[in-house]
């Protein structure tokens, strides 16, 4: 067999060898699939769609409750292959895992809330005969594509609603972390779930990508990733619902009332989790200028002193990034903004796909890095003097998916969090806060729809209205 080895994936002809990203071990294979494949797949969901269409509502809840039960058991297990084949340490793998159970756990409960309304037909003049209601009804094939970075809870996010819903999925996980997700979709064959209404493809988005999202009975794309993919997904998709979960350049503001503890805490844990590869890291911290000097010298120490090393031990803060490829890609964009002025307060050494942690300041704002998410262990530090300039700084880019705040006036916290131009605003915790319970999505160029179960769940079903228009006197007349 002819075997090829390109960054870090090895090809064999028709499978995907899963390589762990710290030493190149090999942690599994998945077969790639072909175009071919995906149009079988999505005739196999389309089928099963219509066979199922009206699978009771009680059917889809009891697997999705089962497969949380499933999961927590084997919470261990699942923690080890997420640690191994992407980018987590143990420990960020297993707050993955518990998140995942509970995303599964709270879609399992959304199919009873999935509910709709009788409609007041008789508030137009000459509809008073009328009586009707809405409902939800599920869309039909759903094609669900993840990124790497949390690659079981963010499928789970749209493979839990989508069932809720009552949708035939096709899921498309990323071609360097599928085994977490084929573990999952496999818990799903123990339940009473019938076959075809959640297809698992894995294979290359380049191959099998616009195959799947062009296909007119696919009707909705559920997207998560980077927004070239995205910008690409909606120029061939077609006529059909998209939700685009995209990336951000997230910004932090610390005022001077702040409680520096807290602020220093979660703004740290919100920059260096899951080694930056995480759509809500801090990218941006913004200090007033009182408080610049000292922050920026505990930030820095703080980051120096994380432990970067083996995934599976627990004492490791953080782990190297998804491949050698990404790292060149960051150190670029760092000594871009070095070449430009920039200065560098930690870190910006590169080992392999390491990068280490890294605080940069005077950043010029026509640089790159200013701009474009980094996607890594890189955060930068900017000085402002008054609120107005730290929304505008804050407003600066073409992101918008969440915002923290640190201060204790409430007047402040207010003024600032409607004034943001993002999704969602923490107020007293970093932009990286969130529970899958919570709407969750971008404005700007972080993307379309929201998240979150109930959020999810709504936007992958349609709504169908019913109508009767009856008659004043009817046939069947008694004496009464
Ligand atoms: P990516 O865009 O490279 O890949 C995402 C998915 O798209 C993968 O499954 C990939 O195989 C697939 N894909 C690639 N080409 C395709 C095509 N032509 N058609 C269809 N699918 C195709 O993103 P990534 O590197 O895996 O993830 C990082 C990005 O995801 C970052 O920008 C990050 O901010 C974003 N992200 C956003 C959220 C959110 O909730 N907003 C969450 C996590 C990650």
């Amino acid at each position: 067999m002819v075997m090829t080895i390109v960054e870090n994936e090895v090809q064999i002809p028709g499978q995907i060898v899963v390589l762990d990203p710290q030493d190149g071990s090999t942690v599994g294979t998945v077969p790639a699939a072909s175009k071919a494949d995906a149009e079988r797949a999505v005739d196999f969901a389309s089928r099963a769609f219509e066979s199922y269409r009206t699978l009771p509502a009680n059917v889809r809840s009891s697997a999705l409750a089962e497969v949380a039960k499933l999961l927590h058991e084997e919470r261990e297990e699942f923690s080890r292959l997420i640690a191994r084949e992407g980018i987590k340490t143990i420990r960020e793998a297993r707050r993955e895992v518990a998140r995942c159970v509970n995303t599964l756990k709270l879609s399992a409960e959304e199919v009873s809330r999935l509910t709709g309304e009788t409609i007041p037909f008789d508030q137009a003049e000459g509809s008073e005969n009328r009586v009707g209601y809405y409902r939800r009804i599920p869309l039909g094939v759903v094609v669900a594509i993840t990124p790497f970075n949390d690659p079981l809870n963010l499928v789970a996010h749209k493979i839990g609603p989508a069932i809720a819903a009552g949708n035939a999925v096709i899921l498309k996980p990323h071609s360097e972390t599928p085994l977490s997700a084929q573990r999952l979709v496999n818990l799903f064959a123990r339940t009473g779930l019938p076959a075809g209404l959640l297809q698992m493809l894995t294979g290359r988005g380049s191959e099998i990508g616009d195959t799947l999202v062009s296909d007119p009975r696919v009707r909705m794309i559920s997207f998560t990733g980077g927004k070239d993919v995205g910008k690409h997904i909606q120029a061939i998709a077609g006529v059909k619902k998209l939700a685009m979960e995209l990336g951000s350049s997230c910004p932090v503001i610390v005022f001077p009332d702040a409680d520096e503890a807290l602020a220093l805490d979660a703004s740290i844990s919100g920059a260096f989790w899951a080694a930056g590869q995480n759509c809500l890291h801090v990218q941006r911290l913004l200090l007033h200028e009182t408080i610049f000097d000292d922050f920026a010298r505990q930030f820095c120490q703080r980051a120096t002193a994380l432990r970067v090393g083996n995934k599976l031990d627990d004492a490791t803060d953080m782990g190297p990034m998804i491949n050698e490829q990404a790292a060149k890609k960051l150190e670029a964009l760092v000594v871009d903004a070095l070449d430009s002025g920039a200065s560098l307060l930690c870190g910006g050494r590169r080992q392999g796909n390491v990068f280490f942690p890294t605080v940069l300041a005077n950043v010029d704002p026509t640089c790159a890095i200013a701009e474009e998410e980094v996607f890594g262990p890189v955060t930068i530090l900017e000085r402002f003097n008054s609120v107005e300039e730290a929304i505008a700084k804050a407003n600066s880019v073409d992101h918008g998916l969440q915002a923290g705040i640190f201060t204790r006036d409430l007047n402040i916290a207010f003024r600032v969090a409607d004034a943001l131009d993002c999704g969602g605003v923490m107020i007293n915790d970093s932009s990286d806060f969130r529970i899958d319970a919570m709407p969750f999505g971008g404005t700007k160029g972080s993307g379309i729809g929201r998240e979150g179960v109930a959020h999810a769940a709504r936007e992958m079903s349609d709504v169908k209205t019913y109508c009767f228009n009856l008659q004043q006197s009817v046939g069947c007349e008694t004496d009464l």
